[in-house]
């Protein structure tokens, strides 16, 4: 594990205020908290906190917008080609905005550049085609030559945006994007571990030509700012990103209004490698469906399951996948894994960490940085049991647990033994096993001889306790909008 000093890459932090209403401005009582580089643990920025007030202060500009401003009433054309801008600035500015991931996220530098940027960008490219093509339909109701009914598909209104600390701009793009396609306006509050790149979301948002008021920014605490959005009596729907418990306290907070959910939640994914899988490629792509991003993924592959007649191999191939992984400062463009997010989150990760100890064996890893910048190194466990919590509990880190099976419906058993539901892969030659495993595994995405895809096209959400509705594809744009039915009567 190093700890090598921050490159050429790091970015001047400019403005830290608050986005409301086109204007950069302080929070209403002055607050700011401060902002840390995990892979230093030093204070890079004081960002300014938004409380209920300013929440109160963004909702009402993102209501005018909506009710008054040119946003909603813009010809979808219009509004198409602002959204495709925003878009061309993100790639514009990919430098930049990668390097602000880096030194607020901790991931790597050249992934976060030319991965999570161009990804954000994608979004806004691929939704701004959708803003010509929210149609309705006619509907041939029982009563022919009385009535013409059809549907058109109009905007929820004020939406609120919650994201995670994992993919900062990434996810803010993939509910911000079909947000606005959609014409809604939205107040979009990014986790207070990393607040930076979301705010320069909002000063890119407006240069694209996207009126003042229509994003609003407002980062501060969960708790509070976050509460506060989720119940705000004048916001319609709410979509949010993070943990499965936090989802439960969003549902609770939004019954007031009956606010509109989407929940995006936890994950505890089963990637599956049977007997007749390509090794080679199974074993590079299990590791990377668990590693990328320091395991900091909600769809992260962190049950590994092998055909015992391969179990052996599967373990010495990920093992040495995790001992060749570099682990360092995410500007050091030898790293393939930087720290973890924050102090709180690496404390907890260590502490499965131990945990794994206690309830299996260490095959790989184990070891984390104590003082500094917040290390772990990749980790692999055997030996633990379908019943061990490194195995049943979302940990978020670089630890992946690897459990040998023998038949077909026993793993697709085992795979399906679990609370939650977002993601699955398959490994295997078989095109028959491939379709049979796809649809018996309980699972919003299922990966067969990949893992970890995505693409705007493509939607992605959770059964279970991983969520409740879609992000990305054109089914997103159902949950930014309402369907409205019109029946007018023609004859008797
Ligand atoms: P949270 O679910 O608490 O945070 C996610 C977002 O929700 C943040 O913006 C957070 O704000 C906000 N938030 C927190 N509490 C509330 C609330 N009561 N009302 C409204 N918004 C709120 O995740 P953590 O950061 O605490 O991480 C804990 C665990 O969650 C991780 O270890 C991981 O297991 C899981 N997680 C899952 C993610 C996913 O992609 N599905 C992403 C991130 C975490 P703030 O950060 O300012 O408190």
């Amino acid at each position: 594990m190093t700890n090598s000093p921050v490159s050429e890459h790091a970015p001047k932090i400019g403005d830290t205020r608050l986005l409301i209403d086109g204007e950069r401005v302080d929070s209403a009582d002055g607050a700011t908290f401060a902002v840390y580089n995990p892979a230093t643990g030093e204070e890079i920025a004081q960002v300014a906190e938004g409380k209920s007030e300013d929440i109160d202060r963004a909702v009402k500009a993102a209501r005018r917008a909506f009710e008054s401003g040119p946003w909603r009433d813009m010809k979808p054309k219009d509004r198409a080609a602002a959204i495709w801008r925003l878009g061309e600035l993100l790639v514009e500015n990919k430098e930049e905005l990668g390097g602000l991931e880096t030194l607020d996220n901790g991931k790597p530098f050249l992934q976060a550049r030319d991965g999570d940027v161009p990804t954000a960008a994608g979004l806004f490219h691929y939704m701004s085609g959708w803003a010509t093509k929210l149609e309705g339909t006619t509907i041939p109701i029982s009563f022919p030559g009385q009535f013409h009914t059809f549907t058109r598909r109009e905007a929820v209104g004020v939406v609120g945006l919650i994201v995670p600390w994992n993919f900062p701009l990434t996810i803010s793009a993939w509910k911000v994007a079909p947000a606005l396609a959609a014409g809604n306006t939205v107040v979009l509050k990014p986790s207070e571990v990393t607040p930076l790149t979301a705010l320069r979301l909002g000063d890119l948002a407006l240069e694209a030509g996207i009126p003042p008021g229509v994003l609003n920014v407002v980062p501060g605490f969960g708790a509070d700012a976050g509460a506060a959005l989720t119940a705000h009596p004048d916001v319609d729907k709410v979509s949010f990103t993070g943990s499965t418990a936090t989802g439960r306290a969003i549902m609770q907070a939004a019954t007031g209004n009956i606010k509109k959910l989407t929940l995006e939640l936890g994950g505890k994914s089963p990637d599956i490698i049977m007997g007749d899988a390509n090794l080679e490629a199974a074993i590079a792509g299990a590791a990377d469906g668990i590693f990328y991003n320091q395991g900091e993924a909600c769809a992260a592959g962190s049950r590994i399951y092998a055909h015992r007649s391969v179990y052996d191999e599967v373990v010495a191939g990920i093992s040495a996948a995790a001992n060749g992984i570099n682990v360092g400062d995410g500007f050091d463009a030898s790293s393939f894994i930087g720290p973890l997010v924050s102090k709180e989150h690496h404390a907890k990760v260590r502490s499965y960490v131990d945990l794994g100890r206690e309830e299996g064996t260490v095959a790989a890893g184990g070891e984390y940085a104590t003082d500094g910048g917040y290390f772990v190194n990749p980790t692999v466990f055997t030996d633990v049991t379908d019943q061990s919590r490194v195995v049943r509990e979302e940990i978020f880190g670089p630890v992946v647990s690897i459990m040998p099976f023998d038949d077909t419906d026993e793993v697709i058993r085992r795979a399906n033994d679990t609370r939650y539901g977002l993601s699955a892969g398959v490994w295997t030659e078989s095109i028959s096993t491939a379709h049979r495993m796809a649809e018996a595994l309980r699972a919003g995405t299922v990966w067969v001889n990949c893992y970890g895809v995505f693409d705007a096209a493509m939607p992605f959400g959770g059964y279970k306790e991983s969520g409740w509705g879609r992000e990305m594809g054109g089914i997103v744009l159902n949950d930014y909008t309402e369907t409205k039915t019109v029946c007018i009567k023609i004859g008797d």
